[in-house]
């Protein structure tokens, strides 16, 4: 059986990193208890954080990080010419993640800013989709290893995966989390895609949103929720572009409401 064009067969897999700060990479390479069965369910050839191996013959590459500077662009081709499936995993891969807030700076003023006389090489950030065509995206801030094991083995075995349809509020709803809403504060649990358990919520914190949109999330039913909880744009607009998946909801965030386009 075949799945994504890759045999049931222990395969080659590659782990890259582009802009970002390996969290997620980390995440794979922590918890010991589960990573000799991912190992053994697949052959790693190339992750710098657990071998000095280097091979460049992989079948499945999965990269975190977005795209900042024009010299991962060319990196980015070649390991997609290389692997038969390409994985972005980690929000920075599927939608630019924090990297993105750079964007609305000036270059020249941020470079000198932080570099001081020795200005670096940059460019606005890209996701990985935006680069290359990209066969399953990952999404999390850090990806969650159990999910990233699944949808491993689930590629290696040849089986579909799916995500859940439904948003994080109705994890968090079963975790009998008290609702931020309710003590005033902002969440953007109700557009966005469910699948961590909704641990910040239980945690004290709003959703920041770092799994991106739920299926067919109500942007204009929760700006509503937001607004009617004494919630102002700029605080929606923030949090609306903190991890880069929310373009379409941050239109609509604007004091003066844009006309509302179709989701992307
Ligand atoms: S998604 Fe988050 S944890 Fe992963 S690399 Fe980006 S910033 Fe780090
Ligand atoms: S705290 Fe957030 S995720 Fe939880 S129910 Fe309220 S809006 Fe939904
Ligand atoms: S609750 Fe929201 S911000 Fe927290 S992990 Fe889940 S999707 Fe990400």
């Amino acid at each position: 059986m075949k799945y994504l064009n890759i045999a049931a067969a222990k395969p080659k897999v590659g782990v890259f990193s582009l802009t970002c700060c390996e969290g997620c990479a980390l995440q794979l390479a922590n918890k010991e208890e589960t990573l000799a069965a991912f190992l053994s369910a697949v052959d790693v050839v190339n992750f710098r954080e657990i071998s000095s191996d280097k091979s460049d013959d992989y079948a499945i590459a999965l990269i975190e990080g977005s795209i900042s500077r024009e010299d991962e662009v060319a990196s980015l081709k070649a390991i997609r010419d290389r692997a038969k499936v390409l994985v972005a995993y980690g929000t920075c891969a599927c939608f630019g993640g924090v990297n993105r807030l750079k964007n609305v700076l000036d270059f020249d003023w941020m470079n000198r800013e932080v570099y001081g006389e020795t200005p670096k090489a940059t460019s606005p950030v890209r996701p990985v989709r935006e680069v290359v065509p990209v066969d399953f995206e990952i999404p999390g801030c850090p990806v969650s290893k159990a999910e990233v094991e699944r949808i491993v083995t689930h590629l290696v075995l040849g089986l579909p995966f799916a995500y859940p349809v439904y948003p994080v509020c109705v994890e968090c709803k079963q975790r009998f989390t008290v609702c931020r809403f309710d003590l005033g504060e902002l969440c953007l649990g109700p557009i966005t895609r469910a699948g961590c358990n909704a641990p910040c919520p239980a945690g004290g914190l709003g959703c920041w949103g770092c799994r991106g949109p739920a299926e067919a999330p109500n942007y204009e039913e929760f700006l509503e929720l937001a607004r009617s909880r004494g919630i102002g744009d700029a605080e929606l607009r923030e949090r609306l572009s903190f991890f880069g998946g929310f373009d379409s909801a941050y239109e609509l965030a604007q004091d003066e409401p844009l006309a509302v386009r179709p989701v992307a």
